[in-house]
């Protein structure tokens, strides 16, 4: 079968009965066993994802299919599907199932989509590589034995290996663009709060967004429109209108961009990426857009702000977690405290222990102010000298990430892990939407992505543009 790179090519070759819904199932199941080494999935629906694809495929043939028929979709291990197994990646929720579907999920689901299992993941979402999963690392599918990049590294190699044609991941601080800047695919993270969060296991409230992987921007700009928008499961999410995007896609007008001169000399990033970023440049100049440099002067407050206030959400997210209520309870307890402690002790892995530690330090009353007060003050400049930009600019062009996907096991300090989210946290830390586009190969054939930025709720206009550019590379 031929890999499709968009599903508006997948629904006219379904509507012209050149390929059915089962042929689409079966395709994907074949690549996930044939890939099984790369531990992409901690569970495939398979049977269940062969029934619905019968149902559908009877729906197409009466002209009553809705708009994601036959759209194969693998899900991050963070997201509720009633009835299937929900485990963040990890031993404390052993055993657990949903009781209810994330509202972004049913929104795929009521337009046909077909859900084929749940994805791999780092703990809870807390990672950049894959490595901090209970359940082992993931492979990238490129390269030899590389990390795929984190935390939505199994939604990430899902979509580069052809075994969905989208993965739903999600992005707290950089969590979908960079797995798919070191896979080669796409990756987005709307504005915060443009998608509900209902359904979704909280690592940091404030900054968690659902995203999405994908080989086209078509894909990305379909799955956001589906998904966006109010519900009344969540109080958080924006009421704003959800734009058809991808109505909007085509539109090639001239654009402000910038730059930033902080990120391009920062003495981390690899000169390939450095070059590639540089190239893009160019080409938009010559294009006819305007590009300027600009500054932004917090770079270096970035992650110690991510990190406080994200560690901080989490040590009080995750104190439900306690062997009541969920998954894993230890068998050897004398009494409630003692059961709390072994319960978590045992459940939780070394990465999502030291963040309720840290989190938990931040918070605490004597170092509140030092720490979480001084981080929610650094957030509100960051966030403003980021709009500033923005005022004047319509995007920021960036590279995804300092380096290509690296060797699993070859990074094993949490500082020098961190520095793999250095530009893609200051979205996350503004709210504002982003995405990453593949834009070539290194030397060895490993993927190197770009990031752009644009303001709240624009993702109209980023969703283009990133068209545009990607239509250009290929
Ligand atoms: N790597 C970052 C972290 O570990 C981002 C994770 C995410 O976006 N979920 O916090």
């Amino acid at each position: 079968m031929k890999n499709y790179s968009s599903y508006l090519e997948i629904r006219k070759d379904l509507e012209d009965q050149i390929v059915t819904c089962e042929t689409l199932v079966n395709h994907y199941l074949v690549n996930i066993h044939k890939h099984s080494q790369l531990n992409v999935f901690l569970e495939v629906y398979e049977e269940e994802a062969l029934e619905q694809a019968k149902r559908i495929q009877e729906k197409i043939e009466n002209n009553s299919a809705g708009t994601l028929a036959g759209l194969v979709v693998g899900i991050k291990d963070v997201l509720a599907y009633k009835g299937h197994g929900l485990g963040s990646a990890s031993k404390i929720l052993t055993g657990f199932k949903s009781q209810f579907t994330a509202s972004a999920v049913q929104r795929l689901i009521d337009q046909d989509a077909i859900i084929i299992g749940r994805q791999n993941c780092d703990e809870f979402a807390m990672g950049s590589s894959n490595e901090n999963s209970a359940y082992g690392p993931v492979v990238n599918g490129k390269g030899n034995q590389k990390v795929p990049g984190g935390s939505s590294g199994g939604s990430a190699v899902a979509v580069q290996m052809d075994m969905c044609q989208v993965s739903l991941g999600t992005d707290t601080g950089g969590s979908v663009r960079q797995p798919a800047a070191f896979c080669g695919v796409v990756g987005m993270k709307p504005t915060y709060s443009r998608i509900s969060r209902y359904g979704l296991a909280a690592y940091a409230s404030s900054f968690d967004t659902i995203g999405t992987l994908t080989k086209s921007v078509e894909d990305s700009a379909l799955l956001l429109e589906t998904m966006a928008g109010d519900d009344e499961y969540d109080s958080t999410v924006s009421t704003k209108e959800v734009p058809a995007y991808t109505q909007k896609l085509q539109k090639e007008d001239k654009f402000k961009v910038a730059y930033l001169a902080e990120t391009l000399s920062h003495e981390g990033l690899n000169h390939e990426i450095k070059d590639a970023v540089e190239n893009l440049l160019k080409k938009l100049t010559n294009r006819g857009h305007q590009v300027s440099e600009a500054n932004f002067d917090l770079l270096d407050y970035l992650l110690p702000t991510y990190y406080i206030l994200t560690t901080a959400e989490a040590s009080s997210n995750l104190s439900r977690y306690d062997g009541v209520k969920f998954g894993h309870r230890t068998e050897d307890s004398k009494n409630l405290e003692s059961m709390y402690k072994k319960t978590r002790s045992e459940g939780f892995g070394e990465e999502v222990k030291r963040r309720i530690m840290l989190g938990t330090f931040v918070l605490s009353a004597s170092y509140y102010d030092a720490f979480y007060t001084k981080a929610q003050k650094a957030r509100r400049l960051i966030k403003e000298q980021t709009e500033e930009i923005l005022s004047k600019y319509d995007f920021i062009v960036s590279p995804t990430t300092s380096t290509v996907a690296f060797d699993i096991g070859s990074i094993n300090d949490s500082l020098e892990m961190f520095l793999a989210d250095l530009f893609t946290v200051q979205a996350s830390v503004a709210g504002i939407p982003a995405i990453s586009i593949p834009y070539g190969v290194d030397k060895e054939g490993m993927p190197i992505g770009i990031q752009i930025m644009s303001r709240h709720f624009s993702e109209e206009k980023l969703l283009a543009f990133a068209r545009q550019i990607l239509a250009e590379v290929n």
